[in-house]
């Protein structure tokens, strides 16, 4: 593209809360024909909310108000949206949040903590697993939050399993409209995220995505769109967390959501920054009509 048009789309970009950082980015996106979305934060609010608490029954079984009061203690340290979910929701109840003694975040798993001399695990069945519990009698109630989209949050106390919390993210409202347009485009979508394969599918179906790459740890979002790129794929990836930073720099073009963290904002070519996803949707028209001008 001539200059000109470059510094007339990005222009018109601005114009629509759509920051591109290079002629670059603008003249790439044209060719995209793949987008991957982060699912927590980018296709849905980012804001969870506690729904539920399932305590297992049984000789030291726990009601449910004990059970939630002990896992926001452990989940008070903890930095995570989901864990922010569960202190809030146990305030929200009344509880009181206990202090916690020990505290461990093991990334994209959950946490290990201890709290009133209990140790406590919270987070995945990968996190339980890797422990060694077994934790086959949590997995109905895990499996009914996830088929629903909601996150389950597995919980062992002193190495028994104890219960299952779920935990709820809306999706934003033009998420489905903006894959809609994408697939009239031509591009395909993808969701990529570390959270379980279950609730990602759920999700993926509220709003049209028809591939979910899920339970992908953080230091591996990159490597899936290495591999979208080794099968010829010209890849978009638009995502908001820290977690998102190396897979954003990777793609062909990162997207960042103008409302998540700094470290995506500076590792993606482009800032949406409205958030929405309909900001994908105009970048990539931008961009093609910028080339179609120059032909
Ligand atoms: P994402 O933000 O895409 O869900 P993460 O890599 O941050 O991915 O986390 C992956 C999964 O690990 C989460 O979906 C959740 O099930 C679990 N997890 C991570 N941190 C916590 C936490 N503090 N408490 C409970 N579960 C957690
Ligand atoms: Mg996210």
């Amino acid at each position: 593209a001539t200059p000109l048009s470059v510094m007339v789309g990005t222009g018109k970009g601005a114009r629509a809360g759509i920051l591109i950082r290079s002629a670059e980015a603008l003249e790439t996106a044209h060719r995209l024909d793949t987008v991957v979305l982060d699912k927590t934060g980018t296709v849905t609010v980012g804001k969870p909310v506690l729904t539920d608490v399932h305590a297992v029954e049984g000789v030291e079984g726990f009601t449910e108000e004990e059970l939630l009061r002990l896992v926001a203690g452990a989940e008070a340290d903890s930095e995570h949206p989901l864990a922010a979910a569960i202190t809030d929701g146990a305030r929200d109840r009344g509880l009181t949040v206990p202090a916690v003694s020990g505290f461990d975040s093991v990334t994209g798993k959950g946490v290990r903590a201890t709290v009133d001399g209990r140790a406590l695990l919270v987070g995945t069945a990968r996190l339980l697993a890797d422990a060694g519990i077994a934790a086959a009698e949590l997995t109905a109630a895990a499996d009914a939050f996830s088929a629903q989209g909601r996150t389950p949050v597995l919980v062992a106390v002193d190495g028994q399993p104890a219960g299952v919390l779920a935990v709820a993210d809306t999706v934003k409202d033009d998420s489905a409209r903006a894959v809609a347009a994408l697939h009239r485009l031509g591009v395909r979508t993808v969701i990529l995220t570390g959270d379980n394969a279950r609730t990602a599918a759920a999700i993926a179906r509220q709003v049209g995505i028809p591939r979910v790459l899920a339970e992908v740890l953080p230091e591996h979002k990159a490597d899936e769109i290495r591999r979208l790129q080794g099968e010829g794929r010209t890849v978009g990836m638009v995502g908001d967390g820290i977690n998102d930073a190396p897979a954003l720099a990777r793609a062909d073009v990162g997207l960042a959501i103008g409302t998540g963290t700094d470290v995506a904002i500076e590792a993606a070519d482009i800032t949406l920054i409205s958030g929405s996803l309909s900001g994908v949707v105009t970048a990539i028209r931008l961009s093609r009509a910028t080339l179609r001008n120059i032909k």
